[in-house]
């Protein structure tokens, strides 16, 4: 079995934050896609990986859109997930 194949286990809220490794903070991802993930948002929170992503598209959307995006994930703090998700929301 190629590795890429196999399977692994991804922290949504980051270990290198000293989230936990608790079951409702684990994703298990094959390799592949665990490794893109990685390469794309290094070790982000998930609000972080939006305001990134937001970037990246940012030649894609109107202006006042991508400000408006911009404007409402940092609304919040973005380093507290607490503020984010409810309880439901981090399985
Ligand atoms: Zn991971």
């Amino acid at each position: 079995m190629k590795s890429e194949d196999q399977y692994s286990r991804h922290h949504i809220l980051p270990k290198s934050r000293f989230w936990s490794s608790e079951p409702s903070n684990i994703e298990i991802m094959k390799n592949s896609i665990h490794r893109s993930l990685h390469t794309l948002f290094q070790n982000q929170m998930i609000a972080e990986q939006l305001i990134t992503t937001v970037e990246l598209s940012g030649k894609a959307l109107r202006e006042d859109v991508r400000q408006w995006l911009l404007d409402t994930l940092t609304s919040k703090n973005i380093h507290d997930p607490y503020t984010w998700y409810k309880d439901e929301c981090v399985r």
